[in-house]
């Protein structure tokens, strides 16, 4: 039997990089898997798609009920819709701050109040929040994006501490720079996104980017019951870049 033959997951962001390779990963292994997302028009069977904006709780309700109608339960969250932010605290003014908290770390609360009713009915509860090296690394130009990944750690550990009596484990992972559709556009944004990409790889202490299926296993491992006495942790999967 495979890990997760039988294991019902939701994964936010899950129609584009690390969401999909995940739902696609979680699919490959076992499980029964719904993506929610901004965007699910390229969701392909067997993951189901569906429509909601995490910073619209209406829609999060909405689209979580009719998921895990679907499914038939919920047994693991996989919360990772997320949006970058460049710049110092002088380059962003409160209105992206309030977008960017908004979907990163408000966005996963929203996603947790409807899933946890329904988790605490799975003997195999998990929830893994997509965080990121941002949030512990110091890294310049990135102030807004680490401030709401910052919140995404503590919000880990906060909700391990407050959902293990109840057999609901909450992990997250740390990607470092993950080859994604998101990092894609950032260097197609660059004078010369080939030569960014070269300089982007030769910061790497592995001289590449992480894959986004690198993440998902990551990601598989902490939601599956392999990790099941795991809680309140953070899975670095940045080759190599935290702490240099
Ligand atoms: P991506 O842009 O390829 O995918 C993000 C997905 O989230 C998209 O499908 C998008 O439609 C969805 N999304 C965005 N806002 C949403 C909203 N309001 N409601 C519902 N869905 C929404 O990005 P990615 O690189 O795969 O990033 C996924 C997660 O990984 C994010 O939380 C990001 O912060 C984190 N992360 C990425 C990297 C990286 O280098 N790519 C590194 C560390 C952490």
């Amino acid at each position: 039997m495979s890990d997760f033959e039988g294991l019902k997951a939701l994964v936010t962001g899950g129609a584009s990089g690390i969401g999909r390779a995940t739902a696609e990963l979680l699919a490959a292994r076992g499980a029964q898997v719904a993506v929610l997302d901004l965007d699910p028009e390229g969701v392909e069977k067997p993951l189901l798609g569906y429509r909601a904006d995490v910073t619209d709780d209406e829609s999060v309700r909405r689209a979580v009920a009719a998921a895990v109608a679907d499914l038939g339960g919920l047994d693991v969250l996989i919360n990772n819709a997320g949006i970058g932010a460049q710049g110092t605290v002088e380059d962003n003014d409160d209105e992206a701050w309030h977008r960017v908290m908004d979907v990163n770390v408000v966005g996963m609360v929203r996603t947790a109040r409807a899933a946890l009713p329904h988790l605490r009915k799975s003997s195999h509860a998990a929830i893994v929040n997509t965080c990121s090296i941002a949030a512990t690394a110091g890294l310049p130009q990135r102030a807004l994006y680490s401030a709401s990944k910052g919140a995404v750690l503590s919000l880990t550990l906060a909700m391990a501490a407050d959902h293990v009596r109840e057999g609901i484990r909450v992990n997250c992972v740390n990607p470092g720079t993950v080859d994604t559709p998101w990092v894609g556009r950032l260097l197609d944004a660059a004078p010369d996104p080939a030569a960014e990409r070269t300089a982007l790889e030769a910061r790497q202490p592995t001289g590449r980017l992480v894959s986004a299926g690198e993440v998902a296993g990551a990601i598989a491992y902490l939601a599956s019951p392999l990790s099941g006495a795991t809680t309140g942790t953070a899975l670095a999967v940045d080759g190599g870049m935290q702490g240099l």
